[in-house]
């Protein structure tokens, strides 16, 4: 049994795990991750928000995601019954200073980022799964298996969480939280040959809401697309078709899919995922922090999650440090730091309640065009990142639910049915590129 001490212990290798560990050890901080997988390994989450690029300058990564991967610029967003499309572009967003994310083959991506954190001083440990924790007043110890069944102990003085989905904590403490309106089913694969948009918007992704359902497009390489659908978990298990059947019946039902799709071949299998909103209704405790999906995710339609991940491991790693720097001032930092994560968590859920509860409303408004005093540029800009702390941006966004309410009564905006025509086709689209 070998025992070392670390100042912080991370379990999962994923952004938020790479992105805390990056930061702390260029802080001059001992840090250990701990990741159960050998990277590269598929995951889901490939379209990333402006928001992160931040982070990615602090981090120094900038220049190898600019080799590595296609930048995004903005997004699609089409009504099922293909009479009503908008492009938004990030540079459009409110006071915007950043036009572009990136669109990541996430195997690439996270491993190009725990390499970062090797070569940064981060010792990472591949194929090694958290298997016991232990809590004591000044420290945690940590027991760890790695792939050829060798055992160890280690102990650190805080010990960060971000298993994923896993939330290992969450689930030890018995504070996960499910969204029970928001219980989705997922199914994706990707594939070569889907036709793009010319130029610079071949890198958009491209989103078609139906009534019940709706689909990503993202391309991932100059060939390679991730396609995907989400729809209420009911909803899937009622047509009773396996993933891959359900996956290729629910594109042949949509023209707006169908149609890029004339040639595609698919590259993957198909995966799927369930049930994935929650929260942790604690993301600290006395030697803990969660951060990324550890801390909650909430679903995938604004494409939030890496955004989320990395936010708050940098938020996570910045309190770390001061906690190490002055113990005495732990609780006040962990306080401020749960309660900053959860804020921005709030305004993802609020637009995806918003998305399912009022779905014809919200995408009726959303598809309207007529950018009234910058409320358009300002949801752009939330939607890209910004927490929304300025007046400016708050009442704007105030605004713009109220204008999703009174929807419901008044046809502010052209009313859509979001159920496919077999007749249309994207050349009776009519997109717009003002925004909302
Ligand atoms: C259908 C779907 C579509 C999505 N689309 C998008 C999108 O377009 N854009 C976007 O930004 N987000 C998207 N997301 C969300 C995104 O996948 C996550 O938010 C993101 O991956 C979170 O990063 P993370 O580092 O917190 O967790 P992860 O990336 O899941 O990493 C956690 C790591 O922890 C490791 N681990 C777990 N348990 C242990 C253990 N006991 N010991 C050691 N290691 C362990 C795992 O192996 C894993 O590598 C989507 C999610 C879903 C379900």
């Amino acid at each position: 049994m070998k025992k070392d001490r670390y100042d912080v212990a991370i379990i999962g290798g994923g952004p938020a795990g790479s992105t805390a560990a990056t930061l702390l050890a260029k802080a001059g901080r001992h840090v250990i991750v701990f990741e159960r997988e050998k990277f590269p390994r598929f995951h889901i989450g490939e379209s990333l928000l402006p928001f992160s690029v931040q982070t990615f300058d602090r981090l120094g990564v900038r220049e190898k995601l600019d080799r590595t991967f296609l930048p995004k610029f903005g997004g699609e967003i089409m009504a099922a019954c293909g009479t009503k499309g908008v492009k938004f572009y990030f540079k459009d967003g409110f006071r915007s200073e950043r036009d572009r994310a990136y669109q990541v083959t996430r195997s690439d991506f996270d491993k190009l980022l725990l390499d970062h954190s090797r070569e940064n001083g981060a010792e990472v440990r591949e194929q090694t799964e958290v298997t016991k924790l232990d809590f004591a007043d000044d420290r945690v110890k940590i027991d760890v298996e790695s792939f050829d069944g060798a055992k160890s102990t280690i102990e650190a003085r805080y010990l960060l969480d971000c298993s994923g989905r896993q939330t290992l904590l969450g689930s030890l403490f018995n504070v996960k939280r499910t969204y029970d309106h928001l219980q989705k089913f997922s199914v994706f694969a990707h594939y070569e040959n889907i036709d793009r948009l010319p130029g610079r918007d071949a890198t958009l992704i491209r989103m078609v809401r139906g009534l019940d359902r709706w689909f990503w497009m993202i391309p991932l390489t100059e060939t390679r697309t991730s396609v995907g659908v989400v729809m209420d978990t009911a909803t899937f298990r009622a047509v009773k078709l396996s993933p891959q059947t359900a996956l290729e019946k629910f594109i042949d039902e949509q023209p707006l899919m169908k149609e890029r799709m004339k040639k595609a071949n698919r590259v993957s299998p198909v995966y799927s995922a369930g049930d994935f909103s929650y929260r942790n209704t604690r993301l600290a405790g006395e030697r803990w922090l969660l951060a990324g999906d550890a801390a909650g995710f909430i679903d995938p339609v604004f494409s939030s999650g890496v955004f989320l991940a990395i936010m708050s491991a940098e938020k996570a790693a910045d309190t770390l440090d001061a906690a190490l720097r002055d113990e005495s001032k732990r609780r006040r930092l962990f306080n401020k730091y749960s309660r900053s994560v959860n804020r921005i968590m709030d305004i993802y859920l609020t637009f995806v309640n918003s998305w399912y509860r009022r779905s014809k409303e919200f995408l009726e408004v959303f598809l309207n065009p007529a950018d009234t005093m910058q409320i358009a540029a300002a949801v752009n800009a939330v939607l890209a990142g910004n927490e929304g702390k300025s007046l400016a941006i708050k009442w704007r966004m105030w605004l713009f639910y109220f204008f999703v309410y009174m929807q419901r009564f008044f046809a502010l905006s052209p009313r859509l049915m979001l159920v496919p025509k077999q007749t249309a086709s994207p050349s009776s689209v009519d997109p717009v590129t003002a925004g909302v």
